[in-house]
């Protein structure tokens, strides 16, 4: 069993949290929680040991009745692997303290790439990253595109990639976030660093990527249009889409589901906790001319990146070194069954 501890207790730390209570071959020990509030509350009453980012925060906790079994520190001198989900930024600032207590180290995509020895997907790089010290598993956006490009990669072969990024504005629970009323160029300049960071993980790709941000809190929108290195077809695309792991096809004829708010509203019938870590692409929308594939994808930017970060723990610990098997105990145990419909 791999020890693993959780810093950082937000939108993806309490999902990687409780994704490792799941797994057969890790033990959670704890999460650093900043704040006494209702995750707190939650994760307390859930069996989870909370520690504190230092001893100043413990009184807070102490006043709000929930049991603290110690500082950062602490933690960290009881795990074998810790997953840093702290806001952008702040996991660098830890890495010394992490470094310090011979921890191995998961960071997030708001990271820097250079925080870690390599940055992680698990369809793509796996087996590069096997016993390295620490990975960065990369954003959310970044994960839906190394899914489907990897995966168009290894059937057919791609020469370029143009994606456009409609990006939501807030997660569901950030009540300060905006745009309201607009459509922000974000960033304003061509490439976005998205393409910087799936080079991160595939160096040699060519890609250009744009984005914006729009009044939404429920995904993202990508339009994808891959250059493939041969003539393909549809029915070649789809059948490699429907083979690939982490991969559901959105058939808007059969379900009538034709946008985020329809597939989110679906999903929240089907799973316990309303989340949809897979890729979601639109199976009408997969278009293919001679070399050229578009199609539109959808990317739950709460939940997509849980797979890779137990993924990610497993290639550091070396629990296995093949990356088909990580992920078929992976998504068994998160109940991917790629039959959402
Ligand atoms: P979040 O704000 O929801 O959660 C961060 C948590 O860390 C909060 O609970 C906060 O209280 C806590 N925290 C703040 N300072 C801390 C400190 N010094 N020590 C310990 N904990 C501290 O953020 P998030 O959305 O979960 O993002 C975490 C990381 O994951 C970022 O790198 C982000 O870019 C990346 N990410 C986010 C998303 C997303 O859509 N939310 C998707 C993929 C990747």
């Amino acid at each position: 069993m791999v020890r693993v501890g959780v810093n950082g207790f937000g939108t993806i730390g309490r999902r990687v949290a409780q994704a490792v209570t799941l797994q057969p071959d890790m033990e959670l020990v704890g999460v650093v929680k900043t704040r006494p509030d209702y995750a707190a509350l939650q994760a307390a009453k859930a069996g989870i040991r909370i520690y504190a980012p230092s001893s100043e925060s413990l009184e807070a906790f102490e006043k709000a009745g929930i049991r603290v079994e110690g500082t950062v520190e602490d933690l960290l001198s009881r795990v074998d692997v810790i997953v840093d989900a702290t806001p952008n930024g702040v996991g660098e600032k830890y890495k010394p303290l992490y470094r310090d207590a011979g921890v191995r180290q998961v960071f997030q995509g708001g990271e820097k790439p250079s925080v870690a020895d390599a940055s992680f997907n698990t369809l793509c790089n796996y087996r590069e990253v096997l016993g390295l010290d620490s990975v960065r598993v990369v954003s959310c956006n970044t994960t839906g595109l190394l899914r489907l490009i990897c995966t168009i990669n290894r059937g057919i072969g791609v020469s370029s990639v143009s994606a456009v990024l409609i990006r939501r504005a807030a997660d569901p629970r950030e009540v300060k976030r905006g745009p309201v009323n607009s459509i922000n160029l974000n960033p304003p300049t061509v490439p976005s660093h998205h393409a910087l960071d799936v080079k991160t993980v595939v160096p040699s790709i060519d890609i250009v990527t744009s984005a914006v941000v729009v009044p939404t809190t429920l995904m993202h929108v990508h339009h994808v249009t891959i250059t493939l290195k041969r003539d393909s077809s549809r029915r070649e695309v789809l059948s490699l889409l429907e083979e690939a792991p982490r991969i559901i096809l959105i058939d808007s004829g059969r379900t009538g589901i034709k946008s985020t708010a329809q597939l989110m509203d679906a999903v929240r019938f089907m799973r316990r906790n309303g989340d949809l870590p897979e890729l979601a692409v639109f199976t009408d929308s997969i278009h293919v001319e001679g070399r050229r594939l578009m199609l539109f994808q959808a990317v739950h930017q709460e939940s997509i990146v849980v797979p890779e970060n137990i993924d990610a723990i497993r290639a550091l610990a070396r629990l296995t070194e093949d990356p088909m098997e990580s992920i078929r105990v992976t998504d068994e145990t998160l109940g991917l069954t790629k039959e959402i419909f």
